[in-house]
């Protein structure tokens, strides 16, 4: 029998391992030109080939302009990241050829990137978590290969288009914590309007570097990259999958010597080996000659950082206003929506009415058309709705009725308070306060009409009519003097 303390230290070299993942996230800012030349930055759905021009396409003798814009929107990102920015930073050139990249290289930054050291808090099961952020960068996407059987064809409308790569610190964890800290950096990143991050036209795209580790172990590993995941699923699914594999290497003592390109394969759900992976030195970096360095002042940089408002900074605004943490979440996540509540909040100062109205009816009621947040009535025309109801031209009641209309058929609020005949008051509770308001003006009228002159109940009615401009519903008017005057 072995003495005791060696059995111990033999059940002790069972290492179990950590995974530590970094990610690259290449996001398409929302402009509406191109990184370098004027062409339209809407590439989605559009014929191939049709938004290029000399200059994203690379002809001799053409020159690149930086989009102002695209500079600012990665600012306000840096910054709603938490960044550094840095005040003195240049583009750089990667040179590299392929055939979506009609330049034969990248405009992008390299030794001088716009921002440095981030963090993005995020929340996984409702436990706080932090990412730090290495870098985030600006630079040009390239355009998109089609394999059609034998032949690849080429579109280069998406070449040019304004990315910011941003790059974290390999703080990540799980599949689990990946996935929620690239949904917050969505949020982010919307909510500043630097990108529309829509997943489904592949406006954001993730790769993912995992690597394990004994527990207990600081040094890092040699990683394995997983490229161009496109989706938080393809994202989680990729993690899983190369934790997996890499924990069985491990065990067996044959974990990656040196770094490893993979791709996913989305229908097969594992991943293929692409190539080992270049260094930095194999694309010949160095400072962009056709564009000046960028420099900015502390003072513009703070009118950036002076509007940013973070979604959980926002999420805690609607918290404040009494909204509850799924109605704040509802708005956080649904631009439009929040659009809306914000607009009627502002009009009228009275969270309780701008939540039933928004969250409760707006969305009520489209649920019950069929309908999307797209096509729900305009900010425009639900303020119109408002202020047609706080003048009283049509009751509570009828407003929501108004706000169902507008829904079902598209039309304006006035539209439809004139086509139903609403603008006359019918409402009871209004017409009350009008007939009191009409006995004590006519308290010689009241006085004959008690005496029996029944005729003079036609003048108090005429009196209402004048007064509410013919709008006052006449045989609701009678009914209610009757009942007042006994
Ligand atoms: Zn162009
Ligand atoms: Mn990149």
């Amino acid at each position: 029998m072995l003495p005791k303390k060696a059995k111990n230290r033999y059940s002790l070299t069972i290492a179990t391992f950590e995974t530590i993942i970094g990610l690259e996230v290449h996001a398409q800012m929302n402009t509406q030109t191109k990184m370098f030349c004027g062409c339209s930055n809407d590439a989605f759905g559009k014929e191939a080939n049709t938004l290029v021009c000399p200059v994203c396409m690379g002809h001799p003798g053409t020159l690149p302009v930086i989009n102002g814009k695209a500079v600012e929107k990665a600012i306000r990102a840096s910054l709603a990241l938490k960044c550094e920015i840095q005040k003195n930073n240049h583009m750089s050139r990667k040179n590299y050829f392929y055939p979506d990249l009609p330049t034969g290289y990248q405009i992008s930054q390299y030794d001088f990137p716009l921002a440095l050291k981030g963090t993005v808090q995020y929340e996984v099961n409702g436990e706080k978590k932090s990412c730090g952020l290495t870098r985030l960068h600006m630079e040009n996407d390239a355009g998109k290969l089609m394999h059609r059987g034998d032949v690849s064809l080429v579109d280069y409308n998406r070449a040019g288009t304004p990315l910011m790569e941003i790059v974290t610190d390999p703080d990540l964890r799980s599949a689990e914590e990946a996935s929620a800290f690239v949904q917050e950096l969505r949020r982010i990143l919307i909510a500043v309007d630097s990108s529309e991050a829509d997943m489904f036209k592949g406006m954001m795209r993730f790769d993912a570097s995992v690597s394990l580790r004994p527990v207990g172990d600081k040094k890092l590993y040699p990683r394995v990259e997983i490229k161009n995941l496109n989706s938080f699923k393809a994202l989680e699914k990729a993690i899983a999958y190369e934790q997996k594999r890499l924990t069985k290497l491990w065990e067996k003592g044959e974990q990656p010597k040196s770094e490893v390109t993979v791709g996913w394969l989305d229908d097969e759900e594992k991943t293929v080996i692409l190539r080992e992976k270049e260094s930095a030195a194999d694309y010949r970096y160095f400072p962009e000659p056709d564009i000046p360095p960028l420099q900015f002042d502390d003072a513009s940089l703070e009118k950036f950082r002076a509007a940013i408002e973070l979604p959980q900074e926002k999420k805690n605004r609607y918290v404040s206003l009494g909204l509850n943490e799924a109605e704040a979440m509802l708005l956080i996540e649904q631009t439009e929506l929040q659009s809306l509540f914000d607009a009627v909040y502002e009009k009228t100062n009275d969270a309780k009415r701008t939540s039933s109205l928004i969250l409760t009816q707006l969305i009520g009621f489209l649920k019950a058309a069929n309908k999307s947040i797209e096509e729900a009535p305009k900010k425009e025309s639900i303020l119109e709705l408002i202020t047609i109801t706080d003048a009283g031209t049509i009751s509570g009641n009828q407003s929501k009725q108004v706000l169902e209309k507008m829904i079902q058929t598209g039309k304006s609020a006035a539209e439809i308070v004139k086509e139903e005949g609403m603008e006359q008051i019918s409402d009871t509770s209004a017409l009350e306060a009008i007939v009191q308001k009409a006995l004590e003006a006519n308290t010689a009228s009241v006085e004959a009409y008690k005496g029996g002159k029944q005729a003079a109940l036609g003048a108090i009615v005429g009196w209402i009519m004048k007064e509410t401009k013919g709008q006052a519903n006449p045989a609701k008017v009678n009914e209610l003097l009757k009942e007042q005057l006994g």
